[in-house]
Order: structure tokens, then sequence, then C-alpha cells
């Protein structure tokens, strides 16, 4: 056990404080920082920080390595990323379908916590190009590799499910079931006999269904929980938010176990999540009464996450203009893609849900990626402005941000609301904008993930995983935030991005997020200077240490 309330001296080392009110904080670092406790004590010179060098001072010789304010992940899924009952089979993304019968096979003997064989990794693109060829319908390659055992596959994206005949018996969908809202059965054109495939809400309803909670999934997701929580850790990571806690499935419980049992070595805000297909008068009261904000703990229960579109892949993203293709989706009448939740809706969640009674609110994280889906989102938000509490003004944000007309770009702005952007995966790089020009215009797919053009509006920007989607090393994300071409930003500008920024999306710049006097020691040591050095290398940076309040929650052997 560490020793709390002891001051501890860190010198010889090169420490960005991202201190903005220093200016151009990333020019001049310092060499050395105290902590007492928690608390930091001192950030300056070799020479200043020896008057803390008493003889109950723990000395740490930094040896020229580097400092940074811990990072925060704002959009990230610990649970569902290791939990062992969401997914046992391990599908290749970039292979046939119909060559995943003995993958399926060999794995699903693994599963454990429930009866149905549950896996992800799948291609919706694959998926969609097999049922263009006319084969047979996804649903029978899974018969014939699980037969009456139910099964379900998530899409790598986790916005489509691929699901077997047994599955689709179990939970009642039959060639007459209609379409919830934020969800589609894709089905045979000509014999409307479901296909296997349900696209976002449909496969969200269907995974519920499959996982209803009992003890031993509670206990599976929550050691999965704890096996994240390590790899965070590891990434140098000391604040997040959970994008997705399915509550109606127990996911916060496991996080209140995980603080109440002193497992949680991250900050944690959960995103609760507000089930589009729910029925109002029973969702928004259960969603008010869990909320919490006690800044003095780990965790707080303190945001709404929810869906107001779907994806361009699939032509679920709600555009503005029309897309140049059409899948057999029936619903998407006009072709401009779907709504999880509608402006209206989302307008009603926000003036019930951002102000409550007790004089706290929850703060809301918008999916956002098509361009029509920004814009009804930004205007739900202005519509119910007038209803924020004056005292504690909300601190919205939209996510991913895929496509924003130029009409909207100043609105984040103007709005005050936080533009949270995911570069890491290799699909947002430049190199990729083409791959959308068959669904949407050559422009449009130029300008899509527009970081920089945001940002030069003045706007807050937030950079994030969305781990498992994208790999969580948040050292690549910084580097691809600074090679997007037309739309790259400087590598300190990412590093606030991912630290001071991000803490006020959560609601704590006022205590962690840069290195100050007064500040809680939520700090990384890492190995390599990312500000001189090529950009190229930022992505093999290795982190030595991670603290959060002072005490480590990682220790590379090599410090
Ligand atoms: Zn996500």
């Amino acid at each position: 056990m560490e020793k709390i309330n002891q001051v501890k001296v860190y010198m010889n080392g090169i420490v960005y404080t991202v201190n903005r009110k220093l200016g151009e904080w990333w020019k001049q670092p310092e060499q050395a920082f105290a902590t007492d406790g928690n608390i930091i004590v001192f950030v300056g010179s070799n020479d200043g920080v020896k008057r803390f060098v008493t003889e109950n001072a723990e000395v740490i010789d930094l040896r020229g390595a580097v400092v940074l304010p811990g990072i925060h992940d704002v959009h990230v899924h610990p649970l569902e990323a290791r939990s062992p009952v969401e997914g046992t089979v391990a599908l290749p993304a970039d292979t046939d379908p119909e060559r995943m019968v003995s993958i399926i096979r060999k794995q699903s003997s693994k599963q454990i916590g429930t009866t149905w064989i549950m896996g992800h990794g799948y291609s919706l693109y694959n998926m969609l190009q097999h049922i263009k060829k006319g084969k047979r319908p996804p649903k029978a390659i899974l018969d014939e590799a699980l037969g009456d055992i139910p099964g379900i596959m998530m899409e790598e994206t986790s916005h489509s499910v691929w699901v077997n005949s047994k599955a689709l018996e179990l939970a009642g969908i039959t060639k007459d079931t209609p379409n919830i809202p934020g969800g589609i059965i894709m089905k045979d054109p000509k014999t409307r006999e479901p296909n296997g495939i349900l696209l976002e809400n449909a496969g969200n309803s269907i995974v519920d269904f499959a996982l209803r909670p009992t003890a031993e999934i509670e206990q599976l997701d929550y050691e999965g929980l704890v096996s994240s929580l390590g790899y965070l850790s590891e990434n140098g990571i000391t604040s997040i938010c959970d994008a997705r806690v399915y509550w109606q499935r127990n996911h916060h419980r496991a996080w209140l176990r995980a603080e109440s049992e002193g497992k949680l070595t991250v900050r944690a805000v959960l995103g609760l999540w507000a089930y589009p297909h729910l029925d109002d008068d029973y969702q928004i009261p259960e969603l008010q009464k869990m909320f919490s904000h006690n800044p003095d703990r780990r965790l707080r229960l303190s945001q709404i996450k929810l869906y107001s579109d779907g994806l361009l892949e699939s032509t679920t993203a709600a555009v503005l203009g029309q897309y140049k293709k059409r899948y057999n989706f029936e619903t998407l009448e006009d072709n401009t893609g779907m709504n999880y939740f509608t402006q209206e809706r989302l307008e009603c969640y926000l003036r019930k849900l951002q102000h409550l009674d007790n004089g706290g609110g929850f703060d809301f994280h918008i999916h956002t990626i098509g361009d029509r889906a920004v814009r009804e989102s930004l205007n739900a938000i202005e519509k119910a402005k007038p209803d924020q509490n004056p005292e504690r003004p909300s601190r919205h944000r939209l996510t991913h941000v895929e496509m924003v007309s130029p009409d909207d770009i100043r609105r984040f702005r103007d709005l005050d609301v936080t533009a949270d952007f995911q570069v890491s995966g290799d699909f947002t790089l430049p190199k990729h904008r083409a791959d959308n020009e068959d669904l949407i215009s050559k422009v449009k797919a130029r300008e899509t993930v527009p970081v920089r053009s945001v940002w030069e509006t003045g706007a807050r920007v937030t950079l994030s995983s969305d781990w498992d989607v994208s790999q969580l090393n948040p050292f690549r994300g910084i580097m691809h935030a600074a090679q997007r071409g037309h739309q790259a930003v400087s590598v300190h500008t990412a590093v606030e991005m991912y630290t001071i920024n991000a803490a006020y999306v959560m609601r704590q710049e006022d205590r962690v997020g840069s290195l100050e006097v007064g500040k809680e020691a939520d700090f990384i040591v890492i190995d390599q200077d990312i500000f001189n050095i090529p950009v190229a290398d930022i992505v093999k940076t290795k982190v030595l240490l991670t603290a959060v309040e002072g005490r480590s929650s990682y220790r590379s052997k090599r410090f």
C-alpha cells in the first residue's frame, strides 16, 4: 500500500502543465513538481522544488521523462469492451460471411453467462454486399453454424446485429413485426421474411432481450469492467465518460460496485442510455431518479447518452441531402437516413433532464454522424436553452460529428456546445475520405470529420477514442489529429482536447486537466517528448506511470 498524505517530489523531468494561463505552455515545460497526498503543491524548477525535499518526502528522479496531465477519454465503452458475456465469438471483419461458419462453430463453445451465443466483429458493408448478390439470407449462415442455439453477432461498430432463426423466434420477430423507433428489421423484398440483420435499435433491443440481467451476468460484467479499468490506466487514462450505460441491464451497478470496492482507478461519468423504444412517461422519471453528481466522488451518473441518428455506411445517418445509394430499407422513405430520436423528442428530453428540481441536471452526449442529425441536435439544444439552469449552465456535446453543414459550423461556439471527434480509427484519416463518395457528394466526403473547421471558430473541441470501436491508445488519437491534411490541428491543441477541454465536459476542470498548484494530482509520465519528435512517431509513446489523486494506478516495469 502506498502511504497517502505523503509528500512526493518529482524532479529532472520535462513537465508540460497544459496551463493555458501561461500562454504557450508547450514551449515552456517545467522541470519538477511536488504533491502532498492528492494535491499538487508545487510546479516549477529543480531548484524551486528542493524546499519540499524533507525527511518525510519521497523523491522520484524522472531522468528526463515527460509528464503530462492525466489523459481523459470522454467517449469509451469499458464494460462492453471486456465483459465476456458480450461476445465470445470474434469475427474477422474482412471475411466473406459465408466463410464464418467454422469460426463461429469453433468459438461458440467458449460462451459463458448465457445460453445465447454472443459474438462481434463482422462488417456491415460486407454483409450488405452479400445480401445484394442475392445469396442465402444471413440468418441461414448462422443457422448452419449454431443450429437451434440462439445466436447474436454484433457488427464491428455495434450498430447492427446478425441473428439466426432461433434468436428471431425467441424474440418474436416475424415478417409481420413492424420496425421500432430507431430500428430496422431487414426483410426479404419478396417474401417479407426477416433476413437476420437487425439494424440500429432493432439490434440493441434483441441484445437487451438476450442479456436480461442475472446474478451471473452481472458478475461477468463486473469482471469485464475491472479488466478494462486496468487497461485504461496502462494507456495513461485517468478520467472517462462511459458513452452508453444500459441501465436496464444494470451496467451502472457494476460501476457502483467498482467504486464501493475501491477498484475504480479512473474518474468516471456515466452516460445513461436513453432507450428510443421506451415510453417517455416511464423512462424520463427513471433517468431523473438515477442522477448523481458529487464532485468529491470518482463516479458520477450525470450524463445522458442518446443517438440522434445511425451510421453513414449503412445509410442510417441522418443527412440533409439524399443518399446517392439506396439499400433495401423501406422505412428510409426519402433516403435521408433515420433518427433514433427526432428533434422534437430530443428537445423534450433536454427540457426534462438538463435542469432537475434538486438543482442538478444531466449534460447530454448526443451521437450525431450526418449533417441533418448535427443540425437537428443543435436546434433542439437551442430551443431548450431557456430551460437550462442559469446557475449551472448545461455542458452538452455532440459526438462523432462526421458531417457538418457549413451553415452549422459556427453554431457549436454560439450555443456553447462541445464537438467531440474520434480520430483514432484509421477510417477517419484523409485517405479514407473517398470511401464515402458513393454515398454522399465528393465535396461533403472531403469535409467529413471537420476537427479544424469547428475548432477554428473558437468552439470547444474534445477528442476521444470510442474504444472498443476504435483503438484506445490516446497517442494514436493525438498523432491522427495532427495528420488530417486541411483538417489537422497541432499536437499541443490535440493534447488540450484530451485533457483540459475534456475535463470541462466532465465538470472537473477546476480539479484536474492541467498541472497547477492546488489541483489534484492526476498525471502521467511518458517515455518521449511528443512535442519535439516527428508526428508519425507519437503513436510509439509508452506510458511509464499513471497517477490518479497522487497515487499510481499503473507503473511500467521500465519506471
Ligand atoms: Zn461509442
